[in-house]
């Protein structure tokens, strides 16, 4: 057998990578992987989850100050006022504290760390910086970056129009924000920026926000998120955009078609998206063939369909999350090592972080309705005794559960903390438990999570609190 210099190759250390590497070495396989950031942790701790979660919580606590809510549970505040660089600040702080922390592990579970930018050479080397590494196992896991919108040309350094990386970075609070998509990053950020004090002003494509979301999830977000102040506009799409000093102008059609008509926004965000990184890894050299969407596909072991070469994360097809990437790591870590590594894709919980959280596991309600007969319970966060009493009662928990078999198939969830209320679904999804299983396991008084009992309660007409 020919000798490599390591036993797995990692390219791409976010979440799907550095998790890889990280289960490949504690397997006991010598292991490298290769970054062409400065620093490790991928989208997600550089420039995605980690950041936007730093923003939200901040503009959270402002909003608070600032909109009275504290001021209703008594804590006097005097004058509030925002201070963004402190608030960047400690954004960056918790980039630094968390990437550097997989900086750690890596040394302590004797990863090498090799920087520079990977390219295949053949299927069992590639070129880093100029030099030459081979591997037995090399496991793409070079992720996604936003997709351009055409006419709409980005400049973060600006900070006129630009990507969900600027508009992390933005040091001034927009007066007019306008943003492209009304999906996960739209919502998120625009909710940041609203919150510091920007209109915002959503463009969505389609009819509804949150694609791929439950229905009736989708119609309470445009509610929600209109009664916070946001503009929304549905069924519109971007189909240029002009800059002039620090003011952008944007033409609007309908996404029918029909008459067009500018909006001017000081700050534009585009987030229409993300695909997947291919381009530089030299696919050609290995003969790696990409599928329709430009992403590469695997078996359900992770391996594409050249030998030794596998593949996790946002560059393979299905939800671009972290946590599914985190999970394909350590899948394809254990099939490298000859264990049997497995994701149940089927139960991937996905959650947006505004403020009420949505989250939402398994299958839509409309998407469950396709494979058969379904029971759908329903429980309102206004009947739930402790959203009441927090004073946070929009939103609702949705359990949708198969009509013959009471198998849950979907649950949907509006909650301030539905992100958190999720996960007990997702266990259940994969215990295969019935509504009657939720219906029946004793939840603590008085929690949010009660409203997921009661919606499982509501699939067999047995809620007892609305
Ligand atoms: P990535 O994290 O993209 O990492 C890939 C790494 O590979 C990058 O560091 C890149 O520099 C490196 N790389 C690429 N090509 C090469 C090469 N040829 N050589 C060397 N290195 C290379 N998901 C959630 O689950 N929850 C969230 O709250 C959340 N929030 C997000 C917020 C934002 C603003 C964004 C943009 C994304 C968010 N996501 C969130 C999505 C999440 O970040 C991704 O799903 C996740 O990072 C994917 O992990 P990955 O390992 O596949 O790739
Ligand atoms: P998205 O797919 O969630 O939303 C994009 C939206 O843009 C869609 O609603 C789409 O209809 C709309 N759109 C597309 N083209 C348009 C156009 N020309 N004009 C107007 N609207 C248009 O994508 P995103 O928000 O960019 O996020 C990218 C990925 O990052 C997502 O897959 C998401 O899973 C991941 N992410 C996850 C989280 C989280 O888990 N909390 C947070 C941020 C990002």
């Amino acid at each position: 057998m020919a000798d490599y210099d390591y036993d797995v190759l990692i390219i791409g250390s976010g979440p799907g990578g550095y998790v890889a590497a990280i289960r490949a070495a504690q397997l006991g396989l010598k292991t490298a992987c290769v970054e062409s950031r400065e620093t490790l942790g991928g989208t997600c701790l550089n420039v995605g989850c980690i950041p936007s979660k730093a923003l939200l919580h901040g503009s959270e606590l402002f909003e608070e100050a600032h909109d009275g809510t504290l001021a209703k549970f008594g804590v006097k505040t005097g004058k509030v006022e925002l201070d963004l660089a402190v608030l960047q600040g400690e954004k960056l702080g918790a980039v630094k504290e968390l990437t550097g922390g997989i900086a750690f592990l890596f040394k302590k579970n004797k990863v090498d760390w090799l920087k520079g930018h990977a390219a295949f050479k053949d299927a069992h080397s590639v070129d880093v910086a100029g030099k030459t590494v081979t591997a037995k196992n090399i496991v793409i896991a070079t992720g996604s970056s936003v997709t351009p919108l055409t006419g709409v040309a980005i400049d973060n350094d600006k900070g006129v129009i630009v990507d969900s990386t600027g508009g992390l970075a933005l040091t001034r609070v927009p007066d007019h924000m306008v943003v492209i998509g009304g999906g996960v990053i739209g919502l998120e950020l625009g909710s940041v920026w609203r919150r510091l004090g920007a209109k915002v002003t959503v463009v969505e494509f389609l009819d509804a926000l949150l694609p791929g979301m439950d229905g009736d999830v989708r119609k309470e977000a445009a509610k929600i998120f209109k009664k916070q102040g946001m503009e929304l506009r549905l069924s519109t799409k971007v189909t240029g955009a002009s800059v002039k000093g620090k003011k952008a102008t944007l033409t609007l059609e309908p996404s029918a078609g029909g008459a067009a008509e500018t909006l001017e926004a000081d700050c534009v965000l585009v987030a229409i998206g993300r695909r997947p990184n291919v381009d530089g890894l030299n696919l050609a050299a290995i003969g790696l063939e990409l599928n329709a969407r430009g992403q590469i596909e695997t078996d359900h072991e992770f391996r594409t369909a050249v030998d030794g070469v596998w593949a996790v994360g946002d560059v393979i097809p299905g939800p671009m999350l972290a946590h599914k990437a985190e999970d394909e790591g350590i899948a394809v870590a254990e099939n490298i090592a000859g264990l049997t590594g497995i994701v149940n894709h089927a139960v991937i919980p996905g959650v947006v972080y505004t403020m009420p959280e949505f989250a939402g596991v398994g299958l839509t309600e409309e998407a469950a309705k396709e494979l058969g007969e379904v029971k759908v319970g329903k429980f309102p966060m206004m009947a739930n005794s402790r959203a009441k009493t927090n004073r946070e009662s929009d939103g609702f928990v949705k359990v949708i559960a198969d009509a013959k078999t009471d198998k849950v198939l979907g649950v949907w969830a509006i909650a301030s903390v539905a992100g958190t209320m999720i996960a007990e679904a997702a266990i259940a999804m994969e215990f295969g438990a019935t509504s009657e299983d939720i219906a029946y396991t004793c939840h603590a008084h008085p929690t949010h999570s009660e409203a997921l009992k009661e919606a499982a309660m509501g699939v067999t007409g047995k809620a007892i609190h609305i």
